[in-house]
């Protein structure tokens, strides 16, 4: 498991007095000794949305901000806090495609582990689109329809390519 103290959090994000790693629930949290404030270091909600069109193509997005500019990725985003997962995944993926979506079942879960700095838990949805019409906008300077089994390089996360090859093996290319 990943250190559970961030060297970012020094001081309390309430009152500015000094945290001291106290353990809490088995592991050592950095804690506040003045107003009990507990940092808990956990993953970020990170969702993406795997769409696919009847050869069994799906949308990918290249990246133009957020990090890993220039490379592939499922189009994706986080989870805002108060915010229904589900929600999240058709507002990313309307707000980076221009298309709408009906999100359907989930269609893979990973913990993300790349950035170390930057842990998530990643959850892909199938969706159905409801409206709109392709364009890139947002995060992503290009969307394009690829067969799983042959995505374009570089791709972005490593976990978009076990869902990539999940894709790959439950729908053949077309010949
Ligand atoms: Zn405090």
């Amino acid at each position: 498991m990943s250190d559970s103290i961030s060297p970012d959090y020094r001081f309390c994000p309430r009152c500015a007095e000094p945290l001291a790693p106290t353990i809490r629930g088995g592991l050592p949290r950095p804690t506040c000794q003045s107003c009990g404030f507990v940092h808990f270091r956990n993953p970020a909600v990170g969702v993406a949305v795997v769409l696919l069109d009847e050869d069994g193509r799906v949308l990918l997005g290249r990246r133009s901000a957020g990090g890993n500019v220039g490379e592939w990725c499922i189009p994706c985003g986080y989870v805002e806090w108060g915010e229904d997962i589900r929600d999240a995944a058709r507002r990313e993926f309307q707000e980076e495609t221009g298309i709408e979506v009906k999100i359907d079942d989930v269609c893979a879960v990973h913990s993300n582990f790349h950035n170390p700095a930057s842990l998530t838990v990643g959850v892909w949805f199938y969706a159905t689109p409801v409206g709109g019409q392709a364009r890139a906008s947002d995060d992503l300077a290009e969307v394009g329809w690829f067969p799983p089994s042959d995505p374009p390089e570089p791709l972005a996360f490593p976990t978009d390519r076990v869902v990539l090859a999940h894709l790959a093996h439950k729908t053949p290319a077309t010949p």
